[in-house]
Formats: C-alpha cells, structure tokens, sequence
C-alpha cells in the first residue's frame, strides 16, 4: 500500500506573509481606548465602574493607560478574514503585526500594571488610597 508522506517544510515567518498564517486574527477581536491618566479616589471609582463589565479590563504601559475591550469585531469572519478588508478603518490599516498576539497572548508582563477584572483593581485602590473604603461615606 502507498503511504502519502508529508515532508516537513521550513517557511520563513515576515512582516509580509505572517497575517496569512495566523488562525486567530487575535488583533480583531478587542479594542483599546486611551484613558486621561487617573489620579484622584474619583478618577479610580469610574475606572473600577468600566472594569466591572463583561470582558472590561485596564492596563498601563508606557504609552499611558488602557481601556481594554475584550469584544470582536463584528467584521471578523469565521475564516479569520475581515468581511470589509477593502473599505476597513484606518486603524486597522495602520495596526503593525510587529510583536503582535501571533507569538501569544498579552498578560502581565507585557504592561506596567494590569488589572484583568474587578477585585484586582480594587486591591490596588485600597492600596493606593488609605482611606478609599471611607470614601463613599464622606460623600454622603
Ligand atoms: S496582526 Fe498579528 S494577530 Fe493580527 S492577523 Fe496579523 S499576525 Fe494575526
Ligand atoms: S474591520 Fe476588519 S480588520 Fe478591522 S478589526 Fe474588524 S475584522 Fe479586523
């Protein structure tokens, strides 16, 4: 009986054809929105108030703060393509694959500080604020 035999094949992974390997079009299927820089207890109340919702999270890096949206995009077909490629936001024109999710998923360590859900950003507010549990009762 002939045997079909599958020769290992080295491809070289570029800039220019990695998209085309990538299963999971990963970069599609979250939004980031800049936040002004939280400062004050209040500044941190809103914060953990949009971290509270499904798939909400927050980050620092060196280009500030994060709102991470962990939601895909409604463009993004089971195939992996985009259904508006030739018309898609500028955006996402402009996104570079360079060090992106194709070499795995963002955590941790790739930001200053990140906060995946709610109870670790309150961890962090209580350590901050001293008095951040008094806070809502010296408003009433
Ligand atoms: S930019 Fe990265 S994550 Fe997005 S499709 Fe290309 S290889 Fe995949
Ligand atoms: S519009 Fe297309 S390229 Fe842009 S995020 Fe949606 S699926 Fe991806």
């Amino acid at each position: 009986m002939n045997k079909a035999i599958t020769l290992p094949i080295k491809v070289e992974i570029t800039p220019e054809n990695k998209c085309g390997f990538c299963t999971n079009s990963t970069c599609c299927t979250y939004l980031t929105q800049h936040l002004d820089t939280p400062r004050s207890m209040e500044d941190f109340d809103t914060l953990l108030w949009q971290v509270a919702h499904h798939n909400t999270q927050a980050y620092k890096d060196e280009d500030g703060w994060f709102l991470l949206v962990n939601n895909r995009c409604g463009h993004l077909q089971d195939d992996g393509r985009c259904a508006i490629y030739e018309t898609r936001p500028r955006i996402c024109r402009e996104h570079s694959n360079d060090g992106c999710e194709f070499e795995g998923p963002a955590g941790a360590e790739d930001f200053d500080l990140y906060f995946p859900d709610y109870a670790s950003l309150l961890r962090y507010c209580r350590k901050k604020f001293r008095n951040w549990d008094r806070r809502l009762k010296k408003k009433a």
